[in-house]
């Protein structure tokens, strides 16, 4: 039967690796369908990627979809244009689409995520701030409406493949214990700044944090891989998706790149997945799940690999990844304060209105200050929402006042 899919975030970087499998995949099979497509900002782009997989919705942001609209009539494509959150969200939910790629970065992602999940698809997860924020709620929708959620942030997408089948076919029902998972190990790079100093990381320039040494990647996610607040986000993540404490998470740090993650039994054995650092291969292995397609990615040379090393995280340096597992102590106005700083602070940066080191301190400020609030753990999508721009205000207020 043909998988029809929708991609949320086409125009991004995990969009482009999702549809260059799909390109290759339905040159020989009809085992793919591309139905629908968004974009935000690059809509040249979007434009064409209609031409080249003749979609038959796509969403825009609101004051683009008359404009887009004209521009498919021109080139003569027959495609329904949607606008907007409540677009996305119409597209996740669609009855005749059964797999939802979630590609959209930041919480700009959610609302859609989760309507996805109410609808009961087939999600492929590579938002993962929809899990920092909401990820009681995101999980509590996967169970109540037999959606399937299959990580294609890589480290996830490792554990997932490494995890005993019962669990794979249902992680949120079975308890990790009686399958003998101790603990997950995440891996991490280590990012640009490794084998630098804390002097060397404040005084970078934007194209200096986003040069990954191992991964290419949109620049939001950049930039976090290189103050690891990206595996902060990572291990929140990780926590909701397998349904384990973050005291049972580990972080390594493995610079190489080759083990993407690992888990923990409790006879001793670690269970690894390997493979060439290109995000093609979590996403085809999810795009086919349980079969497996061709991702046109390079296999490991396994003569060819050096010394493999792991390295623990320096939490003064990293000080993002200590708030990420101090903010999953705390609870979910913790975590969705922290993702809504965390998205100021590197626009910030971005903005050069403050230094990359300055992300931790914003984010650590907006968490301490929320703390006195005293906030309710929400139980809506709009609590949540509400909690989340209450962070990115004073969030905001603080990069005014400090450093601007
Ligand atoms: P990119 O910045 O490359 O792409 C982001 C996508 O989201 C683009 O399609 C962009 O549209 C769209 N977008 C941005 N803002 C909005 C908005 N406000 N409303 C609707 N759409 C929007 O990011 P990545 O592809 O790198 O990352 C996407 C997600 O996947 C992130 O959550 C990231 O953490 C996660 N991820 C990424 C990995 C990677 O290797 N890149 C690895 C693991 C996880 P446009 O470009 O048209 O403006
Ligand atoms: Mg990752």
């Amino acid at each position: 039967m043909t998988q029809r899919i929708t991609v949320l975030g086409a125009t991004g970087s995990i969009g482009d690796s999702t549809l260059s499998i799909l390109e290759t995949a339905q040159a020989s099979s009809t085992e793919f369908e591309v139905y629908a497509l968004s974009g935000h900002r690059q809509l040249d782009k979007l434009l064409d990627l209609c031409q080249k997989f003749a979609p038959k919705r796509v969403a825009v942001p609101t004051e683009a979809v008359a404009t887009f609209a004209q521009r498919l009539k021109a080139a003569n494509l027959s495609v329904d244009v949607v606008g907007g959150e409540s677009g996305l969200i119409e597209l996740a939910e669609d009855p005749q689409v059964d797999t939802v790629v979630a590609a959209i970065v930041g919480a700009a992602g959610l609302p859609s995520t989760l309507a996805a999940a109410k609808a009961g698809k087939r999600i492929l997860l590579a938002n993962k701030e929809a899990l920092v924020m909401a990820g009681h709620l995101m999980m509590q929708a996967v169970r109540d409406n037999h959606a399937t959620l299959l990580p294609i942030d890589s480290e996830h997408n490792a554990i997932f493949q490494c995890l005993p089948e019962p669990i794979q076919q249902d992680n949120t029902k079975i308890h990790q214990s009686e399958y003998g998972v101790r603990k997950l190990w995440l891996t991490a790079s280590g990012g640009p700044f490794l084998h630098k100093t804390y002097a060397d990381m404040a005084a970078a320039n934007i194209a200096e944090a986003v040069k990954h040494p191992n991964w290419s990647m949109g620049q939001k996610i950049s930039i976090d891989s290189a103050t690891m607040m990206n595996k902060g986000l990572e291990l929140i993540e990780a926590a909701h998706l397998f349904d384990l404490p973050e005291a049972k998470i580990e972080v390594v740090i493995h610079p190489q790149s080759i083990i993407h993650s690992l888990v923990e039994y409790s006879d001793g054995s670690l269970l690894a997945q390997l493979g060439s650092p290109d995000m093609k291969t979590p996403i085809a292995h999810a795009l086919a799940y349980p079969k497996r397609i061709d991702s046109g990615v390079v296999p490991l040379d396994l003569f060819a690999l050096a010394d493999l090393e792991f390295i623990r995280p320096d939490l003064n340096k990293f000080a993002c990844l200590r708030l990420a597992r101090d903010a999953m102590q705390s609870g979910m106005v913790a975590t969705i304060g922290l993702n809504a700083a965390n998205e100021v602070a590197v626009k910030a940066f971005i903005d050069e209105q403050v230094k990359l080191t300055d992300i931790a301190l914003i984010n650590e400020q907006t968490l301490d200050t929320m703390a006195q609030q005293a906030l309710q753990a929400p139980s809506h999508i709009d609590e949540v929402i509400a909690i989340d721009q209450r962070a990115r205000s004073i969030a905001k207020q603080i990069v005014a006042k400090r450093y601007c």
